[in-house]
C-alpha cells in the first residue's frame, strides 16, 4: 500500500453522497478511485457528480484492482454480506454500514472472513465518534456520576422524504426502525457504559410509514446490561418535532445530552450532581471524518477502528433480540457469541 488509502465505494447511496465522500476526502491520505453500483448508469451519474474516476457495475472487476486498498460498503443491508465476503477475499480492508448484516450468523461469517484474509472490518457506527459521546464516556469512566444505574435514549425522528424507500417498503432488504436506528442506540450505550446487553423487552408500532409493508416505524424498548444498568430506548421514523437525547443516571450524578443522537456535530452536555448543574464544554468535530480517520489508522498503523466488526455483530444481536421480544411478547435473552 502506498502513502494514500485508495478507496472504492460500493453503493451509490445517500449516506455516501451526504457524508462519506467528504469524510474520505477530508483525510490527508484518502482518495476515492471507484464507485460500484448494481446499475451502470447510476454508477456513471454518481461518478460524474462526485468526480470519481471509475464507475462500474462489476464489483469483482473493481476488487481485482491492486491499487484499491479499502472499500466503503453502503448498499442496502441485504447486500452487505456478499459484498463484504467478496472484498475480504480480494484482500481489501472494509468499512461497512450498519446493520452489519441481516442475521448474527451472517455477521459472524463476515468477521471470520476478514480475520482469515487479514483485513480490517469496521462498522460505521458514527455516534461513538461524536465528541459528546466520547466526553460522556470519559466522564462515566472517571466516576463523574458514580455507579451508572439507568440510561435513556431519545431517538425518535422523522424519516426524511428522500429516504422513504426500502427502509419502510422492503423487509427483505433489512428495513424497519430497529435495524435502522436501534442498532445505533445499542452501539452508543455499549460504548458509553462499557457493558454488553444481556436481556431486552420491546414493543413496536407500524404507523403511517411502515404499515403497508408490515415494518416497524416506532419502537420502545428496555435493555438490561451485564453491569446491571437498565436502559430505555425510543426510536421512530414518524416523529417530526421531538428533540433527540441521551441520559445516563448514576448513584452520584446524571449526565444529560441533548440533541446528541444525530449525524451533525452538535449537541449539549450537562452534568448534574450535588454541586449543582454544570455545562460540559465539548469540542465538536464531524463524526464521519473522525470515524474514517480512525479507520485509516487501523489500516496503516494497526490501530483499532472506532467500531469493529465485533461491535457491528453485538449491536445487531441486541437489535434482533428487540425484534424477537416484540414478536413473541416476551423478555428475550440477547443471543450473541462470547465476543468480549
Ligand atoms: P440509499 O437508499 O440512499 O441507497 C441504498 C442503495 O439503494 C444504493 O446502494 C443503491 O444501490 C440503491 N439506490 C440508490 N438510488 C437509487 C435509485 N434512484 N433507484 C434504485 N436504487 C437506488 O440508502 P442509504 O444511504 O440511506 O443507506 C445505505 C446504507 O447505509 C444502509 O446500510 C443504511 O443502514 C446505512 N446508513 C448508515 C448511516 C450512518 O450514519 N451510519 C446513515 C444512513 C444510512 P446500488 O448499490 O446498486 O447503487
Amino acid at each position: 500500500m502506498g502513502a494514500n488509502v485508495h478507496w472504492a465505494l460500493v453503493g451509490a447511496s445517500t449516506i455516501a453522497e451526504e457524508w462519506m465522500i467528504n469524510a474520505i476526502r477530508a483525510q490527508p491520505d484518502g482518495t476515492i478511485k471507484a464507485i460500484v453500483s448494481g446499475d451502470l448508469a447510476r454508477a456513471r451519474k454518481f461518478a460524474e457528480k462526485h468526480s470519481i474516476p471509475q464507475a462500474s457495475a462489476d464489483l469483482n472487476e473493481v476488487l481485482a484492482d491492486p491499487d484499491i486498498d479499502a472499500v466503503y460498503i453502503s448498499s442496502t443491508n441485504d447486500k452487505h454480506l456478499p459484498q463484504v465476503l467478496a472484498a475480504a477475499a480480494a484482500g481489501k480492508h472494509i468499512l461497512c454500514e450498519k446493520p452489519l448484516a441481516l442475521t448474527t450468523d451472517d455477521a459472524w461469517q463476515m468477521i471470520e472472513a476478514c480475520q482469515s484474509h487479514n483485513v480490517v472490518l469496521a462498522t460505521n457506527h458514527h455516534l461513538r465518534c461524536a465528541a459528546t459521546h466520547r466526553r460522556m464516556r470519559d466522564l462515566i469512566r472517571t466516576g463523574a456520576i458514580g455507579t451508572p444505574l439507568f440510561a435513556r435514549v431519545f431517538h425518535a425522528v422523522s424519516l426524511p422524504p428522500h429516504l422513504r424507500g426500502w427502509r419502510i417498503e422492503r423487509p427483505e432488504a433489512g428495513g424497519g426502525v430497529v435495524l435502522d436506528i436501534s442498532v445505533h442506540d445499542v452501539d452508543t450505550l455499549r460504548f458509553l457504559l462499557d457493558a454488553e446487553p444481556v436481556e431486552v423487552s420491546a414493543m413496536t408500532t407500524s404507523g403511517d410509514l411502515g404499515k403497508k409493508a408490515g415494518l416497524a416505524d416506532g419502537v420502545m424498548g428496555i435493555i438490561r446490561f451485564d453491569n446491571g444498568v437498565l436502559a430505555q430506548i425510543h426510536d421512530a421514523f414518524t416523529v417530526p418535532f421531538a428533540p433527540t437525547g441521551l441520559e445516563v443516571h448514576g448513584a452520584e450524578g446524571s449526565l444529560v445530552g441533548r440533541d446528541v443522537m444525530t449525524q451533525r456535530p452538535v449537541g449539549e452536555l450537562t452534568l448534574r450532581t450535588s454541586r449543582g448543574e454544570e455545562r460540559i464544554e465539548v469540542s465538536h468535530g464531524d463524526l464521519y471524518v473522525t470515524g474514517v480517520a480512525q479507520f485509516h489508522r487501523a489500516v496503516t498503523a494497526n490501530e483499532t477502528p472506532a467500531a469493529s466488526g465485533r461491535d457491528g455483530y453485538l449491536s445487531l444481536a441486541a437489535a434482533r433480540a428487540l425484534e424477537r421480544s416484540d414478536a413473541t411478547h416476551s423478555h428475550v435473552t440477547v443471543q450473541s457469541l462470547n465476543l468480549r
